[in-house]
């Protein structure tokens, strides 16, 4: 009779999307059995596994999903070698409460001070904290935009990267963009303004704007919206690379 019913339990967890309790069924009861938890206590258990389990789940695909290039936390951050950044205001935006009210953040700094480090761990923690992300470079998103332009499709890709609730856009200005692309770029952050986030890297201050688009007027629009409701870090330090050198001795300027 107990293993009748036991299947049935079994069968209802698979049914009810509890997997996880499902499988540990057979230990969750001998242990049970073992130390006699309340009903309450009980309860609070299974429920707490499944719940864990579930949220471990949903944090792993968000990641994969978000086509992060490295695998980068806040905790591997050395706040101390950067004191230019404002590590409160980090931390407050790990919560993930400015992707909740669509506010945009910006990173600028020179090559090697942690810009891209910042925007994954960011990109983790806003996927840990339960909303969609995806990450792109400006180049990588400039070049997709481009072709799906060519092919017709250009409202489809537009569509794709308005989707996240937020879009990570590394090392915009590196490259700069030809009228016709910076275009491109105007029209996506006029589909995410007040809708969804954006974290924007660059290592050209936005007086530089206008030569990175190649244009002032698409430039101060793009501007316009991104500052609307926006965060800005500025890193002022030196490049972590190039720490690692100097003290490898590859770069004379450090005496050891
Ligand atoms: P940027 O994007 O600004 O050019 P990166 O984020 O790529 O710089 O940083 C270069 C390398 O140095 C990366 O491996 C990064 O993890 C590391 N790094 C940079 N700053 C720090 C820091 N403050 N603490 C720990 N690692 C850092
Ligand atoms: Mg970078």
């Amino acid at each position: 009779m107990s293993e009748i019913v036991r299947a049935r339990v079994e069968d209802r967890l698979v049914k009810l999307y509890l997997k996880t309790v499902a499988q540990r069924l057979d230990a969750i009861l001998s242990q049970a059995a073992r130390t006699e938890p309340t009903y309450l206590d009980f309860l609070d258990q299974i429920l707490g596994e499944e719940t864990e389990a579930k949220q471990k789940k949903r944090v792993a695909m968000g990641i994969q999903i978000a086509h992060f290039p490295s695998v980068k936390t806040l905790d591997d951050f050395d706040f101390k070698f950067q004191p230019s950044v404002d590590q409160k205001l980090v931390r407050e935006l790990a919560t993930g409460r400015f992707v909740a009210t669509a506010e945009n953040v910006l990173l600028f700094g020179p090559p090697g001070v942690g810009k891209t480090h910042l925007a994954v761990a960011l990109g983790r923690a806003v996927v840990e904290a339960g909303h969609s992300v995806l990450f792109v470079t400006a180049t990588t998103l400039i070049g997709a935009l481009a072709k799906a332009q060519a092919e017709g499709k250009l409202a489809d890709q537009l569509g794709f990267y308005a989707k996240p609730k937020l879009l990570v856009i590394d090392e915009l200005g590196y490259l700069p963009f030809e009228k016709q692309t910076a275009n491109l770029f105007f029209q996506l952050v006029t589909r995410r303004y007040e809708r969804g986030s954006m974290l924007i890297t660059s290592n050209q201050m936005v007086t530089q704007w206008g030569h990175v688009f190649g244009d002032e007027m698409i430039a101060a629009a793009v501007l316009d919206r991104l500052l609307h409701h926006s965060h800005t870090l500025v890193i002022q330090g030196d490049s972590f690379r190039l720490r690692q050198k100097k003290r490898a001795g590859l770069l004379g300027s450090s005496k050891t």
